[in-house]
């Protein structure tokens, strides 16, 4: 890395990953200049539902996930899609994210996530309070909604 400051630094796509990059950089000193096809934060970081999760830790790779694969693979708008023909080249990720659900790497991948959102939430909250921002933050919880008691009830372990 050149440690050059006087260096432009290009970063392609201002979504919110990559403007807070370029703020940390440009807080470094460094002089960033953002490319984007449509506009600052126009595309998924504008249509999300605003929420700062950061105690969803659950990992997504846990026992029993691969045995819900063919009902969601069926179900047009089940959460997962993947085209046929791509399966075979997805393979070998699908068994490393199938074994991940293991119950020791579960507990492992548990902690460091929470350990990343803990630096997060922090990271964020500075980020904030140094652009100014903190007015539009609102504290007043969430209300999560379960379509069954069953889902519910599958639910209470996370
Ligand atoms: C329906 C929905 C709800 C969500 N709700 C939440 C939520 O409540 N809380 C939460 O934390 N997360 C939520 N998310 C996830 C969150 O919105 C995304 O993780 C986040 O916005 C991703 O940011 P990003 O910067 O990586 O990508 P993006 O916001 O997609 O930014 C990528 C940018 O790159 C640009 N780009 C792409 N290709 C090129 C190119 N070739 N040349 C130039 N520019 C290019 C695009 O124009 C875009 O602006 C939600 C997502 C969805 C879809």
């Amino acid at each position: 890395m050149n440690s050059d400051a006087t260096l432009d630094i290009a970063i392609i796509g201002g979504g919110i990953i990559g403007i807070c990059i370029a703020a940390y950089l440009a807080e470094a000193g460094r002089n960033v200049t953002i490319f984007d096809r449509t506009g600052i934060c126009e595309e998924t970081s504008s249509g999300n539902a605003a929420a700062l999760a950061f105690s969803d830790v659950l990992p997504l790779a846990q026992k029993g996930m691969i045995r819900h694969l063919p009902k969601w693979l069926a179900d047009p708008l089940g959460p997962l899609s993947i085209p046929p023909a791509y399966l075979p080249k997805l393979l070998p990720w699908l068994i490393r994210f199938w074994r991940a659900g293991r119950n020791d790497r579960y507990e492992a991948s548990l902690g460091a996530q929470a350990g990343m959102m803990r630096l997060a939430e922090a990271e964020w909250a500075g980020l904030m309070a140094r652009s100014g921002t903190t007015n539009m933050l609102r504290e007043d919880g969430s209300l999560e909604l379960y379509e069954s008691e069953a889902e519910f009830k599958a639910s209470l372990p996370g």
